[in-house]
């Protein structure tokens, strides 16, 4: 079976669970409001910055700080190993084992034993593991792998655990929880007094001491780490930090993002062993190995982009805010690491292929980036995967077409979306298209689409007229949506300036906005539409650039940028381009005191909830500036929940996965439903044509507007 449609499969066993539907969800909904009560009274984004700066500048240092920790560790009577494959970490417990005459394991949670499979090896090699981290033993009796860094049997109800617990102990068990917990102790206190071996990981190794510390909250790394004579500590390099005081922040972020504690029930920092105490009274010498796995990540650090990564304090926040981890749980991503921030993992310590399927399932909503405490820009890493998967793999013959020939070249997009406009006639009723017919039907699934104008915005400009003395000359960039779908929206942004006293000015050159070729990992014919639209733009000598359409400006302003900084000749021409570019709600805020200069018509009753784009909320910061020009409007602002959820649009996302899509916007539509307000106003044209459309397809009474048409209609005549 083709990876994609084995991917596809998975997608849809997952979609088919409805105990792994309910248990995330449920899970999702509550920890954004736990961990926000758990960051009460901390300065998260100093804590973050000071994370980012002394991980960043440690992995910098990795093998350096590695060879410091050896050294202090091992003044301190433990035996450093540093590993560089993960076949040379497993053979060197296996031969620590052997040698002791190991026949027992426990052990403790540890990602960086799950991601070389340690136990199976160990297995292979007659040595029983069993692990003590309750989470970790409840998938290991199952036969799975974690489905989540923190929390690996978060897919489980509690009634399939009762069910596994009831195979392993031999007896039907219920679903009450404090009984399981008794169960499950009884079994692994055995398992700890009769192992021979304790295997744990660590979160934080500091160099300057040759300390490992550990965070748990079970106490299980606490009788792992001291009941056998040998304690093997499986530590990933990037967890070195350079001094004690460095751990810190990491320990006041990684259980408040983890699991919305202020700390975790046990801390424990081990330098050096300690004798251990036998149940008889004896006392009797204590080894501690300690070692410092590889595995990929100096090959990461030596990579400019990817070593952001290392910053990771495996929290799994991203995981707990991420919607297609919430629909899918962690098994869909086939590796021990799941998610975006896993996908990336995944690249550098298991498989670049594997990785290079998986970065398709993020939606690039950004969310997870606003709650990293280590800085990583995770969006930013899954794109530039997917560029370097198309930079080895190459793109298919039509997507090639469409960004080499189609998309730069506006008279032949144009004539060629008039032939679509005339053949999508039989299908259009009040603008919208509902049914489409054989394989297009799933386009008008669970939405209806908003139909192709007759006449695009570019064809309407003589009938826009002009301002006398203009106070600025504003560039329109309309993007693809505006100019061909909704050019009523291109008509209230020139009602709006004209009511500024300003000049609308609308270059024909303009092209796509580059964002599909970047998503599509092109960037060379996203580099090709920059320069053609930063000419455009030039040529046209305005004073301000601006768009109705957030994942535009982003690209204009930011993405343009990075595209061309390597380019002698275009780099300080994107630049100048960029300072002018604005989103058009901020531009207009901006300009007039938040809409009160603006003429406009008396209070009105109409109640207007507000969708946050992704792209505008997170990637340009800007989410009071609409509501302040509703509120300007004299509109009633009513918020919905949820507000700042992705809608599920994603650009051709919605096309490549309609089965995730559909769900999360159906879970966006409810949230406006709930709301009550008559409008839901928004400021990207993508979520207008998801959203308007999921709402016309629902027979909803309730509207969709972009925020300039709403503010237009609300301007005096
Ligand atoms: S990427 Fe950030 S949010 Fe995700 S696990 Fe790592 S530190 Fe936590
Ligand atoms: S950008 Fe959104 S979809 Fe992608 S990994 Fe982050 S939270 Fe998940």
């Amino acid at each position: 079976m083709s990876g994609c449609r084995n991917m596809k499969k998975k997608i849809q066993n997952a979609l088919d669970n409805p105990n792994l539907q309910g248990a995330l969800g449920r899970f999702a909904d509550s920890y954004v409001d736990a961990r926000a009560r758990a960051y009460k009274g901390k300065d998260f984004e100093a804590l973050r910055s000071q994370i980012a700066d002394k991980k960043g500048s440690a992995a910098k240092r990795m093998e350096e700080l590695a060879q410091q920790f050896k050294k202090n560790a091992e003044a301190r009577g433990a035996k450093v190993y540093i590993a560089k494959t993960a076949d040379d970490a497993k053979n060197y417990i296996r031969d620590l084992a052997l040698a002791n005459n190991v026949k027992q394991v426990i052990k403790s949670k540890s990602m960086a034993s799950e991601e070389i499979y340690l136990n199976h090896f160990l297995e292979e090699n007659g040595i029983t593991a069993a692990e003590s981290d309750l989470g970790e033993w409840i998938i290991q009796l199952a036969g799975e792998s974690p489905s989540h860094m923190v929390m690996p049997a978060i897919h489980l109800t509690r009634a399939e655990v009762a069910e596994i617990f009831s195979k392993e102990v031999n007896e039907r068990l219920s679903d009450d929880i404090p009984k399981l917990v008794k169960v499950a102790r009884s079994e692994l206190r055995e398992k700890f007094l009769s192992a021979d071996m304790g295997i744990s990981g660590a979160n934080i190794a500091v160099a300057e001491t040759g300390t490992i510390i550990i965070l748990t909250n079970e106490g299980n790394a606490r009788l792992t780490t001291t009941l056998p004579p040998i304690h093997v500590a499986l530590v990933g390099m990037e967890k070195l930090v350079e001094k004690f005081s460095d751990a810190g922040p990491i320990m006041e972020c990684l259980p408040r993002s983890a699991t919305a504690q202020q700390l975790t029930s046990y801390v424990t920092m081990i330098t050096g062993p300690t004798p251990t105490a036998l149940p008889d009274g004896t006392v009797q010498p204590k080894e501690l190995h300690i070692v410092l796995m590889d595995n990929g990540r100096t090959k990461m650090k030596d990579d400019e982009i990817f070593n952001e990564a290392l910053q990771c304090i495996r929290c799994a926040s991203c995981l707990n805010v991420c919607p297609i981890y919430q629909l899918l749980g962690g098994h869909v991503f086939g590796s021990v690491y799941t998610g975006g921030i896993g996908t990336v993992l995944t690249a550098f310590f298991n498989n670049f292929e594997d990785a290079g399927e998986l970065q398709n399932l993020c939606i690039s909503c950004e969310r997870c980036k606003e709650v990293c405490p280590g800085k990583v820009n995770i969006p930013k890493l899954i794109l530039e995967l997917r560029n370097r998967v198309v930079a080895k793999n190459g793109l298919p013959a039509g997507q090639k077409f469409l960004l080499n020939s189609l998309l730069p070249n506006r008279k032949l997009f144009h004539s060629m979306l008039k032939v679509a406009s005339k053949a999508q006639k039989p299908f259009v009723k009040d603008k919208m298209v509902r049914h489409l017919p054989m394989f297009l039907a799933g386009l008008t699934e669970g939405r209806s689409l908003p139909a192709l104008a007759d006449k695009p915005f570019r064809e309407q400009l003589n009938e826009l007229g002009t301002v006398n003395s203009p106070k600025y000359k504003v560039g329109f960039f309309g993007g693809c949506l505006i100019d061909f779908v909704y050019p009523n929206l291109g008509r209230s942004v020139n009602k709006i300036l004209k009511n500024m006293n300003m000049q609308l000015v609308y270059p024909l050159e303009q092209a796509c906005c580059g964002v599909p070729a970047s998503h599509m990992g092109a960037r060379e014919a996203a580099a090709n539409l920059a320069k053609q639209n930063i000419a455009a733009f030039e040529k046209a000598g305005v004073d301000y650039i601006v768009t109705a359409c957030p994942t535009c400006t982003a690209a204009l302003k930011h993405d343009y940028v990075s595209l061309l900084q390597e380019d002698k000749q275009w780099a300080k021409r994107a630049r100048e381009f960029a300072d002018k570019v604005e989103d058009f709600s901020n531009f207009v805020a901006t300009q007039t005191d938040g809409g009160k200069t603006l003429a406009l018509k008396s209070k009105d009753t109409t109640t207007v909830t507000y969708h946050d784009s992704c792209h505008l909320r997170r990637h340009l910061g800007i989410f009071e500036e609409p509501r302040q020009l509703i509120r300007a409007a004299g509109l009633d602002l009513k918020e919905m929940a949820w507000s700042d959820r992705c809608c599920g649009f994603g650009g051709s996302y919605t096309l490549r996965f309609p089965e995730l899509s559909q769900p999360i916007l159906q879970q966006k539509l409810a949230n406006i439903k709930d709301s009550g307000a008559e409008i839901v106003a928004m400021d990207c044209p993508g979520c207008l044509m998801q959203i308007g459309g999921g709402l016309d397809k629902a027979n909803s009474k309730q509207r969709a507007k972009h925020t300039v048409e709403l503010l237009a209609e609300r301007l005096n005549d």
